[in-house]
């Protein structure tokens, strides 16, 4: 296991690492592709700044055309050193007892080799970026609803799906404000990220969530997710309460400094399902949970319907 904070570093040093391997161990390119060796850089690092420019990546454009101006620089001075190796072979060659110095074909394709990986490293970084965006809750942190669709599509026979939806919300909204209403949304997305037993939380949309349990039967899963709506209901989040000292409503409590504090608490309904039959189509497993969260509301909320 790499530790998280070392994770994005995981597409870069894998990127130099073959770098490094094919300069100093791969096999030298086959004539028909010696070209690549020139133009590869070029190609690289135009490409992604012609990324950088159309998706509004000052920054990353320009590293790139400041590499690419190198590569330039480099190339054409290159060029120079073999135009005047040339000369300096032919003045040699015109000496009867030496052979013809090659200095153009001698100079390392190593300069060129991590200028291209230098690309591709802002390359795979424009990809991962694109991959975030579509799949990942900017609000939670969890994936998204597109996330779990392609998780659905990609399963075993054998799985749970809950949905989650957070008790009395619009209430909650209106008495405390929407910033309020994304903390409490933050928490539970937290919670149900710790659910255990193998589930994975995505929020489906608004204050909908979802818990997918790959491999998990109905039964199995239930107590997971009860114990994660237990914990949900235990929690009590600390917001600022409004600034007037003489009200003592309870569960208004005071920091240090002073500033009354209000206890909150939220609580959610959950309904899972798992195929009832082989090959379900998941937007039919999907339904179930639905129609299983319908009952837990009308159950009176605060609980797992199945
Ligand atoms: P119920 O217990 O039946 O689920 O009641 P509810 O009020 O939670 O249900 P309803 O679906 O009517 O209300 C959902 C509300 O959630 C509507 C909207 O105000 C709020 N909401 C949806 N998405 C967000 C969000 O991203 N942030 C915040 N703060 N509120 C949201
Ligand atoms: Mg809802
Ligand atoms: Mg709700």
């Amino acid at each position: 296991m790499i530790p998280e904070p070392l994770r994005p570093a995981r597409a870069p040093a894998a990127i130099l690492t073959l770098t490094a391997l094919a300069v100093w161990v791969g096999p030298a390119l086959p004539t028909s592709l010696e070209g690549l060796r020139v133009l590869g850089p070029y190609a690289v690092l135009a490409l992604g700044a012609a990324f950088a420019l159309r998706f509004n990546r000052g920054r990353a454009l320009i590293i790139l055309t400041s590499l690419l101006a190198a590569y330039a620089g480099y190339h054409y001075a290159q060029g120079r050193l073999v135009f005047a190796a040339a000369f300096v072979a032919a003045v040699w060659r015109a000496w009867p007892k030496h052979t013809p110095l090659d200095i153009g074909l001698a100079a390392p394709p190593v300069f060129g080799a991590f200028l291209s990986a230098a690309g591709a490293v802002v390359l795979v970084a424009f990809v991962q970026e694109s991959h975030r965006l579509a799949f990942r809750d900017e609000l939670t942190g969890l994936p998204g609803r597109r996330a779990l669709e392609e998780q659905l599509r990609a399963l075993g026979p054998h799985y749970t799906l809950a949905m989650v939806d957070v008790d009395h919300f619009k209430k909650f909204n209106d008495t405390h404000g929407h910033d309020i209403g994304d903390q409490v949304l933050k928490l539970v997305a937290a919670r149900l990220a710790e659910v255990g037993g193998g589930g994975i939380a995505f929020r489906y949309g608004g204050e909908e969530f979802s818990v997918l349990f790959p491999g998990k039967g109905l039964q199995e899963a239930l107590k997971f997710l009860e114990h994660s709506r237990a914990s949900i209901e235990r929690y009590k989040m600390a917001v600022r309460g409004e600034e007037r000292p003489r009200q003592q409503e309870a569960g208004i409590r005071r920091r240090s400094d002073g500033v009354p504090m209000k206890l909150l608490s939220v609580t959610v309904s959950m309904g899972a399902a798992e195929p009832e039959v082989e090959r379900q189509p998941p937007s039919q497993v999907l339904k179930a949970a639905d129609e299983a969260l319908y009952r837990a509301k009308k159950g009176g909320r605060n609980r797992v319907s199945a």
